[in-house]
């Protein structure tokens, strides 16, 4: 907001577990003054319902037909969530030209024993034939970087080039406080060294679109405006 920029990057919709279609998202992004909103369907995990390579090309074609149709009340970015848990999704399978034509994709799980999410220098091998920002969606920062100083997970994640997501989404809490107000401490101590995005991975609520206050608000309070994306 301190930019004038208002960013949801993380959104889902009928193409994967989301209710809503694209255009519904957009649409109430814009009438709620967002300015940017990117669609980040589940893809090629068998997880959830969700985006095959099969239908990428259509998933695509819709977004960017959407994005001209919006164009000057709001920026729609294209991008997609991987996960990062090897049973469920296989990496190897997903061709790069294919994540190269998106604007952003989020990695899910990254570092998470929880969940069975292969590790960051992994996941960042992964990415380093991609050119687009690569993100770590919902992280559980006090399982996934337990132990690492924070100037070794500010080195980490800038020699990879992730950008961490601040998700306000209800499953990324823990006794009701969310993944990143749980990690403050950490969290401004890698101001200035990261980029931070803010996604609050609608589903099936669309007041969820414009949920981005409480993400604002927290980084506001520690001074990460400026590290935001957009
Ligand atoms: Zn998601």
């Amino acid at each position: 907001m301190g930019k004038g920029t208002v960013i949801n990057l993380h959104t889902h919709t009928i193409f994967s577990d989301g209710i809503f279609d694209i255009e519904t998202i957009v649409s109430e992004g814009a009438r709620k003054g967002l300015t940017h909103i990117a669609i980040t369907d589940h893809f090629e995990t068998t997880k959830v319902c969700s985006l095959s390579k099969r239908d990428f090309k259509r998933y695509l074609a819709t977004i960017e037909t959407i994005k001209e149709k919006y164009e000057g009340t709001i920026t729609v970015l294209a991008g997609v969530e991987i996960d990062a848990n090897p049973d469920r999704c296989d990496l190897s399978s997903i061709p790069t030209e294919m994540l190269n034509s998106l604007d952003l994709v989020l990695f899910e799980y990254v570092n998470d024993f929880l969940n069975g999410g292969a590790d960051i220098e992994t996941i960042g091998n992964f990415i380093s034939e991609l050119i687009v920002p690569c993100g770590l969606a919902h992280p559980d920062f006090e399982i996934a970087f337990v132990g690492i100083h924070p100037d070794d997970l500010a080195r980490l994640l800038s020699q990879y080039n992730f950008f961490i997501e601040i998700n306000t989404a209800k499953p990324y809490k823990r006794n009701g406080v969310a993944f990143y107000e749980r990690a403050e401490d950490l969290i401004a101590k890698l101001k200035g060294k990261v980029r931070f995005s803010i996604g609050t991975d609608v589903h099936r609520t669309l007041s969820e679109v414009y949920n981005v206050s409480p993400a604002y608000n927290f980084a506001r309070k520690i001074g990460i405006e400026e590290d935001l994306l957009f």
